[in-house]
């Protein structure tokens, strides 16, 4: 649960009453951030000597985010070739956005920063918020903030990154000794590279002895302001080779990053899970050619004409409901950015109703658990039918800013880029890989004669997606994949006029209408993949209409001439996606046989990875929250840039846990 920041005001600076300390210098914060961290970090520099590069900065207490905000001003000065600056954070006690919004205005030359800094501020939830800064110059690259809220002894234990540069700034290190700790400067030097530079405004011998114990270089100068000493330096290049990630991780799980000039991808399956990672490559420069085998985007699993978007979340909040919350946010976030008109969305919430006493409570105690607020809160029936503008008879769940999607423009929004290329209507046949590390795709096109010269085709690229849901295991490689179809029908009704301000769902949903139709769901025929629609569904979804939502059924003709479609969802066996790098199954299973005599076994080599194949695929019928933040963390996998989710989600995530689990039992 987040704990805000307790503060007072003092000249309009906030002054934390919790520590006792000030955020920044009360001479003067940006002059300080910019001599402290900026100069000492030596920056600027740095940009000008390695142009077109990406940038890490990491910092401990992210507080007003005035180290952002010069950092962003810098960057825009001189980094004008530059692909993108990447600024981690850490905040265990945030500002909220009004205190922040305050804190900030007393830096009118930074208001242009401070303005789009705060319209972006995160929901105030735990975890990883991945957030693309607006682009305030054509050409400098994108500024991503990365703000983990949560403790730094957690962040320290789930942050993967390739750090340039760290500004360590936790509040003076006698009273916030947590932001100081031997586990900090340890972590630092497993995230840090032979030109990692780290500069902090205190000059404390603890902080000095554990930077060098951990193998950094310090130098003292002259402190800001009234302070004597504040350090600065560099990690030690001849300590040695900095010690593999998988020595505190699973082998499998740390898959080697893509360091290539050529940078051509392929996507296969061009659902929002394939449009996506289209997205996120091109987006890195890359050259992507997405392949389906319909004539359109969205024609499997995200063709619905409204999907909801929500995070179904468990009963406690476990490591799979912390994964849809995230990922739920990171998709709000994605529309806003692709589809800024929201002819084919609306945020307009979305009520998950209790349809017993029991069912609220529970909901009710879960709100006071996790203090979600931001986000979802637990409304009553009366304060539910007014969100809905129906009568409602029961209570739930709010999602504020829930919304409904009409999925196929969304995947055309994705991937209208002059770097993505859509090839439809081609087959798969073969992916192979040759000794240079590159991927040959043969492809059958669907629609022309097998006497054609056209008819197949064979493509190269050093990455390829699959995203291509349950078939994607038909190919070599993949076979061992325990995904299965669940095919499911989705119902729609002409209607005009029908009164529903918000998505209501419980155990099915209904959207408020779009285009002239009132769309909702759906059925579940596990195992299968056949797409007929029948009555018996379409009878199905009504009485779920009726009985569930009496209200909407009743503005309906339900003798109307209805209308459906089924598509096929991809499911797991352990109902979590499937994203990431993944291994070769035959030599894993030999080179970790022992794990047949112990889960624990501990090994010390690199694993088997199929370099630069990765999959985003068994979302089930929850790839609206979950596909397009796998897509993000399937691109910072390949260019070794920092993960958008925390290494537990990766574990949670990655195709390799199937390989582990049948090794294990000997298949
Ligand atoms: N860099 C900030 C800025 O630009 O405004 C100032 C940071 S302030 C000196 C230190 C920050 O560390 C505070 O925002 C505080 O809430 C945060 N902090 C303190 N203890 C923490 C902990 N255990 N984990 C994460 N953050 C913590």
């Amino acid at each position: 649960m987040i704990k805000p920041a307790k503060i007072q005001w003092s000249d309009g600076s906030p002054v934390s009453t919790q520590f006792d300390d000030v955020y920044f210098s009360k001479i003067s914060g940006i002059d300080e951030t910019r001599y402290v961290f900026l100069q000492h970090n030596e920056l600027t520099q740095r940009w000008i000597d390695s142009p077109q590069s990406v940038f890490t900065i990491a910092e401990t207490g992210f507080g007003t985010g005035l180290n952002l905000l010069c950092t962003w001003q810098q960057w825009l000065e001189h980094s004008e070739t530059h692909q993108a600056l990447h600024f981690v954070s850490v905040e265990k006690y945030p500002l909220d956005k009004h205190s922040l919004s305050t804190a900030l205005q007393q830096w009118p030359e930074l208001q242009y920063l401070s303005d789009a800094l705060i319209s972006s501020y995160p929901a105030l939830v735990p975890g990883w918020h991945r957030i693309t800064l607006p682009r305030l110059s054509a050409s400098s690259g994108d500024v991503i903030l990365h703000l983990y809220l949560g403790d730094i002894a957690d962040w320290l234990g789930q942050m993967t990154a390739q750090v340039d540069a760290w500004f360590l700034d936790g509040f003076t290190p006698a009273r916030n000794p947590d932001m100081w700790s031997a586990h900090l400067f340890q972590t630092m030097a497993k995230l840090s590279h032979y030109h990692t530079s780290f500069a902090t405004f205190t000059a404390a011998s603890l902080v000095r002895r554990g930077l060098q114990a951990a193998g950094f270089k310090t130098q003292k100068a002259k402190g800001f302001g009234k302070k004597r000493e504040m350090l600065y330096g560099q990690f030690n290049a001849s300590q040695g080779p900095i010690a593999p990630s998988w020595l505190t991780y699973k082998p499998w799980f740390i898959p080697p990053a893509i360091h290539s000039e050529n940078k051509q991808a392929i996507v296969v399956g061009a659902g929002i899970a394939g449009c996506s990672s289209a997205y996120s490559l091109a987006k890195r420069g890359w050259q992507v050619t997405l392949i389906d085998t319909h004539e359109n985007v969205a024609a499997g699993a995200s063709g619905n004409a409204q999907g909801v978007l929500y995070a179904k979340l468990a009963s406690d909040m476990n490591i799979q409901s912390e994964f849809y919350l995230a990922g739920y946010l990171y998709s709000l976030e994605l529309l806003k950015h692709v589809m800024p008109d929201k002819d084919n969305w609306d945020d307009c919430g979305v009520l998950q109703l209790a349809f017993n006493e029991k069912e609220l409570k529970r909901q009710k105690q879960f709100c006071e658990k996790f203090n979600l607020s931001d986000v979802l809160t637990s409304v009553d029936e009366h304060q539910a039918s007014e969100l809905a503008g129906i009568e409602l008879e029961n209570g739930g769940l709010y999602f504020k800013n829930g919304a409904w999607v009409y999925p196929a423009a969304w995947c055309e929004a994705l991937i209208n880029q002059p770097n993505i290329q859509f090839l439809s209507q081609h087959k798969v046949t073969t992916i192979n890989q040759d000794n240079f590390n590159q991927w040959q795709v043969d492809l059958m096109h669907l629609n022309t004669d097998p006497l054609n010269n056209e008819h197949t085709k064979q493509l190269t690229a050093n990455v390829v997606i699959m995203c291509n849901a349950h078939e994607a295991k038909q190919l070599s490689p993949l076979t061992f994949l325990p995904t299965s179809p669940i095919a499911g029908q989705v119902s729609g009704l002409a209607s005009e006029g029908i009164k529903l301000n918000t998505v209501l769902c419980g155990d099915s949903y209904v959207t408020p209408s779009h285009q002239g139709q009132l769309n909702f769901g759906a059925t579940y025929r596990l195992k299968s993949t056949d797409c007929e629609t029948t009555k018996d569904d379409h009878t199905f979804n009504l009485d779920k209409l009726t009985d569930n939502f009496p209200s909407v059924a009743i503005q309906v003709n339900s003798e109307g001439d209805i209308n459906g479609r089924v598509s096929v969802r991809c499911s797991t066996p352990d109902y979590v996606p499937i994203a990431g790098a993944v291994c070769d199954e035959i030599q894993f299973k030999q080179q970790f046989s022992d794990l047949k005599k112990s889960k624990r076994w501990r090994f010390y080599e690199a694993a088997p990875f199929l370099k630069g194949l990765y999959l985003n695929l068994g979302h089930g019928s929850r790839g609206l929250s979950s596909a397009p933040l796998c897509a993000e963390f399937i691109a910072a996998q390949i260019n070794d840039e920092p993960w958008p989710i925390i290494k537990t989600h990766a574990q949670m995530l990655s195709p390799n846990r199937f390989l582990v689990s049948q090794t294990i039992k000997g298949l």
